[in-house]
């Protein structure tokens, strides 16, 4: 216990499902390579249950890496208003906070020069 951050990457939340997937995936190719040509149901049972536990840990470590979709601030905040219907975001704007507000800043200081 102690030091854990070999890859220099805060990974926050996803070290759980990488292991949850990784051990899912050994599960499922050692019992995919221990199969024979009629494999008992009780054994793809287990490879489908454990290929469901991999796909699942894959989609929150997807949930957890893709927050903004941007490559500058790929961990910041979410722009609240990101899929708002009442107030939409410009089209062409991210999910990224940081960078829509830097957008925002430019939107205004343009409005200000033009007056
Ligand atoms: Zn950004």
């Amino acid at each position: 216990m102690g030091q854990t951050g070999q890859t220099g990457q805060p990974a926050q939340g996803g070290r759980a499902e990488v292991r949850e997937l990784q051990t899912a995936l050994h599960t499922a190719s050692d019992i995919a390579f221990g199969l024979d040509d009629a494999p008992p149901a009780d054994q793809v049972a287990g490879l489908v249950d454990a290929l469901r536990r991999a796909l699942e840990a894959a989609r929150a470590l997807e949930g957890s890496q893709g927050g903004t979709g941007c490559r500058e601030h790929p961990r910041g905040a979410i722009d609240p208003l990101y899929g708002d219907k009442e107030d939409p975001l410009p089209p062409g704007w991210g999910r990224c906070l940081l960078c829509n507000d830097r957008r925002r800043r430019a939107g205004t200081q343009r409005y200000a020069a033009g007056r």
